[in-house]
C-alpha cells in the first residue's frame, strides 16, 4: 500500500500492492468535500466512482469521434462499429469467454437478469418445475425469477445461509433434483462480502442438468473472472460497479444456449428480415441488442477493463484484503458494533449494526463527518431476515481507500455511539 515504485500507466503499481496515492490521482472526485470534511467514500458496492482514463474515453469519442453503429456506410459510422467491437472483444478477454459473440451489452446486471429469465427460462418451465436461488440474493436475481415462476408454476427453492454468511452447500444439495432447471447464485454477496464457491454449485447444477446463472455484479471489481474456469452458463455484470459508466452491463453466456433463446425485446438491429408476416432474428449477440445500443458507454466499460488490469489483480486483492482485515479489526473493537457474516472467502465489504441506533442515524452521523456509507436493506431483504436485522451499515471498498481513511469511519461510529446513546 505504499509507493515504493510505479508502472509508467495512469494506473500506478507498487511492488507490495497498489500506489493508492497515484490511484487516487486517478480519480478527481476525491477531492470532493463532503460537510466540510475530505469525502471518504466507502460505498463503492452501490456504484464505484470513476477514473479519469474511463471519462475521457467516453468524452474523447463523444467530441471527436461519435456516430451510430451498425447502419452506416460512412467512415465515421464503420469507425464506430469497430470502436464498439473492440469493446465486446475486450470484455471477453476480461471474462476469458470463448468467443465474443458470446458476450451480450445489456443496461447492467438487472437487465442480464431479466433478458435470462424471460427468454431462457421462461419458453422452458413447465408447472411444477424448480429454481434454485440462495438465501444472500440481491433482488435483482430474485424478482425476475419470481415473475416467470409465476407466469410457469415453476417453484422457488432457496440454499440458506449460515451464520457465517457462507452458503449451505449440504442444504444445497438436497435442494436440487430433477425439477431443477435454473440455479442463480451471486458471486459475491453485496451485502456480506462472500465468495461463493462456483465451481462447486456448477457442478452440483451440472449434476441435474440445470443451468447456472452467476450474478456477477459485485466480483468484478474485485477478482479475475474466468467464466469458463468458474463452468458456469450465464455470467451477468455491471460496468458502474467496477469503476466504469452506468447504463452498461453485459451477459456472457454459454453460445449453444444463446443460440437457442429467442429475442426478449424486437427492434433494430436484431433482426436479418423483416416483412409485415415475418422477421428472421440476427444471431446472438445482436438478437438481444435491439435498438442503438449504449455505444459510448461500452468504450468507457472497455477503459475500465483496461484500467483494471492495468493495476493488476494480485495488487487489487492484497490492498483490498489488506483494508477489509484492519476494518473488520477496529470495528469490532466498537463496543455494541455487530459484523454480520464473516465468511473464510471475503472482498472488502464490511456489514454491521450498532446496538440500540439505527442503521440510518449511523449513516446520518457519518455522512456529517464526510464518510459514505450504505444504511439500507442493501435490496437483500430476505438476507436482512435471516439476521434478523431490518438493515445494515455496510462499508464497502475500492482501489482508492485507504487506511487513514478508516480513521474517520471510527470516529464517525464513536460519535453515533455518543450522540445516540448507543
Ligand atoms: N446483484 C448484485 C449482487 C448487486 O449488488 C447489484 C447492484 N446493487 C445488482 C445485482 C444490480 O445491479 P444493477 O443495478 O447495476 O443492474
Amino acid at each position: 500500500m505504499t509507493s515504493t515504485g510505479s508502472a509508467g500507466t495512469t494506473a500506478g503499481v507498487a511492488e507490495d500492492g497498489l500506489d493508492v496515492s497515484r490511484v487516487r490521482r486517478d480519480f478527481p472526485f476525491l477531492r470532493a468535500r463532503i460537510n466540510d470534511h475530505p469525502v471518504v467514500y466507502l460505498d463503492s458496492a452501490a456504484t464505484a466512482q470513476r477514473p479519469r482514463a474511463v471519462v475521457e474515453a467516453e468524452s474523447d469519442f463523444a467530441l471527436l469521434e461519435y456516430a451510430n453503429v451498425h447502419r452506416g456506410v460512412h467512415t465515421l459510422s464503420q469507425r464506430a462499429t469497430a470502436r464498439y467491437d473492440q469493446a465486446r472483444e475486450r470484455v471477453r478477454r476480461f471474462v476469458g469467454a470463448a468467443a465474443a459473440s458470446e458476450v451480450v451489452f445489456t443496461a447492467g446486471t438487472t437487465a442480464a437478469i431479466n433478458l435470462v429469465a424471460r427468454s431462457h427460462a421462461r419458453p422452458l418451465l413447465r408447472p411444477g418445475d424448480e429454481i434454485l436461488l440462495t438465501e444472500m440474493e440481491h433482488h435483482s436475481n430474485i424478482v425476475p425469477w419470481q415473475i416467470v415462476a409465476q407466469e410457469a408454476g415453476a417453484v422457488i427453492r432457496v440454499i440458506p445461509v449460515t451464520d457465517a454468511g457462507e452458503l449451505d452447500l449440504d442444504q444445497a444439495a438436497h435442494l436440487i433434483g430433477s425439477r431443477t432447471r435454473v440455479v442463480a447464485v451471486a458471486h459475491v454477496s453485496n451485502v456480506l462480502g462472500t465468495v461463493n464457491p462456483i465451481p462447486v454449485i456448477a457442478e452440483l447444477a451440472h449434476s441435474v442438468g440445470a443451468v447456472l446463472l452467476v450474478d456477477g455484479a459485485q466480483a468484478v471489481p474485485h477478482r479475475r473472472v474466468d467464466v469458463q474456469a468458474l463452468g458456469c452458463d450465464f455470467y451477468a455484470a455491471s460496468a458502474h460497479k467496477m469503476y466504469g459508466p452506468n447504463g452498461i452491463g453485459f451477459l456472457w453466456g454459454r453460445r449453444e444456449l444463446l443460440e437457442a433463446m429467442p429475442p426478449w425485446q424486437g427492434g433494430g438491429g436484431m433482426i436479418e428480415v423483416v416483412s409485415f408476416d415475418q422477421t428472421t432474428f440476427a444471431p446472438p449477440p445482436a438478437r438481444f441488442e435491439a435498438g442503438t445500443p449504449p455505444i459510448t458507454q461500452a468504450i468507457g466499460l472497455a477503459a475500465a477493463v483496461e484500467y483494471l488490469e492495468a493495476l493488476g489483480w494480485e495488487a487489487i486483492e492484497r490492498h483490498e484484503a489488506t483494508l477489509l482485515a484492519e476494518a473488520t479489526r477496529r470495528l469490532a473493537e466498537i463496543p455494541g458494533v455487530r459484523l454480520i457474516g464473516n465468511s473464510a472467502d471475503r472482498v472488502g465489504v464490511v456489514s454491521f449494526v450498532v446496538d440500540g441506533i439505527h442503521p440510518h442515524d449511523v449513516g446520518t452521523v457519518l455522512d456529517l463527518g464526510g464518510v459514505a456509507v450504505r444504511a439500507s436493506h442493501h435490496c437483500a431483504q430476505p438476507l436482512m431476515r435471516r439476521f434478523g436485522v431490518t438493515g445494515t451499515v455496510r462499508a464497502s471498498f475500492g482501489v482508492y481507500n485507504t487506511l487513514e481513511e478508516l480513521d474517520a469511519l471510527v470516529a464517525g461510529l464513536h460519535e453515533a455511539r455518543r450522540v445516540f446513546g448507543g
